[in-house]
């Protein structure tokens, strides 16, 4: 899922890749795919996915731009958009 996610971002430039905006698209993904693709670690906000199959990763994707065009379009409002340090671009 992770690499998934940083395979897309360069596909919305626009896009703030900070860690809360990263987290609500990995959310917004995972609240979107059914529980079969999802294993949570305890206590984890991230999760990882299991995707096998080519259409697996298609829905993992799609569910993947969708997130990342509807947090483009609003941000959480009344938090920190902060950039994590090394992300040169
Ligand atoms: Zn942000």
């Amino acid at each position: 899922m992770a690499h998934e996610y940083e395979r897309l971002l360069p596909a919305f430039p626009e896009f703030c890749a900070c860690d809360v905006c990263r987290d609500d698209v990995i959310v917004y993904t995972l609240n979107r795919l059914p529980p079969r693709y999802v294993t949570q670690r305890r206590g984890a906000v991230l999760a990882h996915l299991r995707v096998q199959r080519d259409q697996e990763v298609a829905d993992v994707s799609v569910a993947l731009m969708q997130a990342f065009m509807r947090v483009q379009d609003a941000p959480r409002p009344g938090v920190e958009h902060r950039l994590p340090a090394g992300s040169g671009g």
